[in-house]
Order: structure tokens, then sequence, then C-alpha cells
């Protein structure tokens, strides 16, 4: 049997560790706090918007909700993003994506203070991922380096495959193996041979976003598999990218799902919210 890379216990470590450094910087009188913007209500949003609610509340943020009307305008939206910029008890911003077609999600991202982009999905904090200097990271890739680093994955010299190359997982996937000194390779739909790439990973990090595609065939024995995909399926199961049982007959350690990546993406968020004030100082 291969080692269940338990992300919930992980997570619970980390928020835990958060909760003791929000302490302190209450006690030196400054209280975090994370602004939650969501544009209509979208059931799945909302669930998500609830879960990061739920661990601000855990971990002593406080947390602004603005919940705005399906039709609120672009300009309304940013005009709050403009006001939220502005404010100095505000420490981080997050606008729940995906946002209504009627809005222009880039324009959103990119009118967030980059010292507020908690989401890391600003182009400046892209930027300053790629070149090695300070700044926010996506908080699903981020929370997989977290992954590895502590069970123990050395990343150094592996052989590193991503399927999947979005800019929220895909590429600062990449960026982050790499800067931890993988040697790095980005599958994608125009991937030609896709098994014969994938069998080479050491690591292999599965953000296809399609159930259960990964099976046996495409992993190399030995390897590591992380699964960034998130399924519902018939009778309300939850599934991921990668068909679990069979990929867990040949891999060394694998994330479940749920429990594996899920729970890391939102303690990432929280690490973020507190490094916000390190940025802003
Ligand atoms: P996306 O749809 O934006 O990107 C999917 C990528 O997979 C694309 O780059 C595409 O080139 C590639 N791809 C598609 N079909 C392929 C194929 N047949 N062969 C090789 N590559 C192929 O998805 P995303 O936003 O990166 O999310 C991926 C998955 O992760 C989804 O299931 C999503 O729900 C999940 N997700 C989970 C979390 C979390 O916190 N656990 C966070 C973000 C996304």
């Amino acid at each position: 049997m291969p080692m269940v890379i338990d992300g919930k216990a992980i997570s619970t470590q980390m928020k835990e560790e958060l909760k003791q450094k929000v302490a302190d910087r209450k006690a030196q009188g400054i209280e975090i706090t994370l602004a939650v913007i969501q544009v209509g209500k979208d059931p799945a949003s909302s669930v998500y918007v609830g879960n990061k609610k739920k661990a601000c509340e855990y971990i002593g943020i406080r947390s602004l909700a603005f919940e705005l009307e399906e039709e609120t305008t672009e300009q309304e939206l940013l005009s709050l993003i403009g006001q939220l910029n502005e404010r100095a008890d505000v420490n981080g911003i997050l606008v729940q994506l995906p946002l209504p077609a009627h809005i222009d999600e880039d324009k959103v991202i990119a009118a967030i203070h980059p010292a507020k982009d908690v989401d890391g999905f600003h182009p400046q904090s892209v930027g300053t991922l790629c070149i090695g200097q300070p700044g926010f990271v996506s908080c699903t890739p981020a929370g997989i380096i977290q992954l590895l680093k502590r069970s123990g994955i050395e990343i150094a010299g592996k052989e590193c495959v991503v399927i999947g190359r979005s800019n929220i997982v895909g590429k600062p996937m990449a960026l982050l193996l790499l800067r931890e000194n993988g040697t790095v390779t980005v599958a994608h739909s125009r991937t030609r041979d896709l098994k014969e790439v994938t069998k080479r990973a050491d690591i292999l990090i599965v953000a296809v976003g399609k159930p259960k595609m990964i099976t046996k065939e495409y992993v190399k024995q030995g390897a590591v598999v992380i699964d960034v995909g998130i399924h519902r399926e018939e009778g309300n199961r939850l599934c991921g990218d990668v068909d679990y049982e069979d990929v867990a007959s040949v891999c060394h350690a694998i994330t479940p799902v749920p429990g594996g990546v899920g729970p890391m993406t939102i303690a990432m968020l929280m690490h973020n919210c507190v490094e916000s004030v390190k940025l802003q100082e």
C-alpha cells in the first residue's frame, strides 16, 4: 500500500501554526482582515466562501463578507475593490471566481492591489513568482509544495511532471517546482504521447480537470502522485483526476480526494493573509 499524504492533517497543523502567528500579531495590536467578495449565488462558490470564512474564524482572522447581486456591474465591482485597496484596515482582498459572464475576470484580478492579492492571481504576483522575488503565490500549488515538504518528499533533482497549464494551478505549480530545484515538464491537452511523458515522473502533479483520467498506465512504479482534481461522481461522491484505487497499486505516495490537496488550498490562503501584513509593512 502506498503512503497516503494526509492533506487534512497537514492543513490542520499549518492552521495551528498560523493561529499562533495571528495571536502574536494581535498582541502587537494588529488585527488581520480579509475581505471576501462574492458576486451572485453560485452554490459551489458559496460553499468555498463559507469554508474560507470558517477558516478565518478558526485562526482568528477577521473576515468581511461582500455578497453582491448577480446583476452587479463590472464598474461597481471595480469601485468596491478600489475602496478596499485604500482601506488601511483591510489586509487581503479575495474575489471568488468564477464571476458572472458580463464581468471581465482579468480586469478584476488586475484591479486588486498586489500587496493585498492573497489569491496570488495578479499579474505582478505571477511575475514575482517567476523571477523569485517576494510576493503572493497561488494557494493550490503553494499548498502542494507544503504537502510534499511536510511529508518528507525531496523535490530537488527529481523529474517532476505537471499535467495542466492553467494560470491558477499548472503554470504556478511548474514555477514552484523549478524554484525547489525539480526538473520540470508541463504536459497539456496538445502533448503527444502523454503516457510516455508522465511515466518519466518521480513526482506527478495532475491538474487536468477530467475525472479519474489518470490510471496506473500513466504512472511510474514508485512515483509520488498529487491529485488536484475535484469532481462529483454519481451518488454525490467526490473523486479526483486520478483513478485512486488503480494508481495506488503502483505508486509510492498519493493524495486522496477528498482530504488531499483541497484542505491545503484554504490553509495557504490563511498563510497568505498572515504574510500580507509583512508585505504591507
Ligand atoms: P483547467 O480546466 O483550467 O485546466 C486543465 C488543464 O488540463 C489545461 O491546461 C489542459 O491543457 C489540460 N488538459 C485537458 N485535457 C487534457 C488531456 N487529455 N491531456 C493532457 N492535458 C489535458 O483546470 P484547473 O483550473 O487547472 O483545475 C484542474 C482541476 O483541479 C479541476 O478538476 C479543478 O476542479 C481542480 N482544482 C482543485 C483545486 C483544489 O483546491 N483542490 C483548486 C483549483 C482547481
